[in-house]
């Protein structure tokens, strides 16, 4: 490598760094008016709340059976920058016509993209599943391995969907840190952190590891229907009383 080649590299990688969130575990902000926070507490009054609401999409495709690797991982890639209400169904039909990585390998990444059309970036995405399928079915005989490194090696799967796909369906204990989970566990004052990644690094160092799978499947609902982007709903909130509502200005 020439000396301005190595340059080029410290200073991206120099760049790279600066830009990075640090990770920050904090204890949550004194707040005179709550009581102290009680993960357990606070999950267990998340968990009744999004009793009643619609899993988000990877959860509920386990639940129809659509539970290994490969399938996880093709869901959530789908799932990235749109809503679940569009990217279920696409992940319904793409299954439907090509349920296992030799049948989505045989189809070109234009008839993927027929399927799944809806979703944002369908085009990309239909380049990106068909070759994560030929890759499964020619390196791995046609099953992914239950391992993040693996899973992370494909072009445009982070760490969100790797340990989301390994939880679902290997059981690891993983946490997947998507905007929802981001946001809520900043509002709550559990963890301080600017982006997901770093909030998933201080999660690690504090979220109970019975927690890693459930938070994501329990803090999607809850984000898209009560601690909401704009003007979360914090007079109804279950958990209320021990939130710090960190950077909530206006809520309902
Ligand atoms: S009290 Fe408000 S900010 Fe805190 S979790 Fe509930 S809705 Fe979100």
């Amino acid at each position: 490598m020439t000396t301005s080649r190595r340059t080029g590299t410290r200073r991206a990688e120099q760049t790279t760094s600066a830009r990075r969130a640090p990770a920050v575990v904090s204890e949550p902000p004194p707040r005179p008016d709550k009581v102290p926070f009680d993960i357990d507490d606070v999950l267990a009054r998340v968990r009744e709340a999004v009793r009643d609401f619609a899993d988000a999409a990877m959860f509920a495709l386990a639940a129809r059976g659509h539970d290994t690797v490969f399938e996880q991982l093709v869901a959530c890639i789908l799932s990235i920058r749109t809503l679940d209400e569009v990217s279920l169904p696409a992940a319904l039909a793409l299954f439907e016509r090509a349920p296992t990585p030799e049948a989505l390998a045989r189809l070109s990444p234009q008839a993927i993209d027929e399927r799944i059309r809806p979703v944002t970036f369908h085009e990309a995405k239909a380049h990106q599943l068909h070759a994560i399928a030929v890759r499964t079915r020619d390196a791995f005989g046609g099953t992914l391995p239950c391992d993040a490194q693996v899973l992370q090696s494909f072009k445009g799967v982070g760490p969100k969907c790797a340990h989301l796909a390994l939880g679902i369906a290997c059981g690891h204990e993983a946490i997947s840190v998507d905007i929802h989970v981001h946001r809520v566990t900043n509002r709550w004052g559990y963890v301080k952190a600017r982006s997901p990644e770093a909030t998933m690094e201080a999660l690690q160092a504090v979220l109970p590891r019975k927690y890693w799978v459930e938070l994501n499947r329990l803090l999607v609902p809850f984000g898209k229907h009560v601690c909401t982007g704009a003007r979360p709903r914090c007079s109804t909130c279950p958990v209320l009383r021990a939130c710090r509502q960190v950077g909530v200005t206006n809520p309902r």
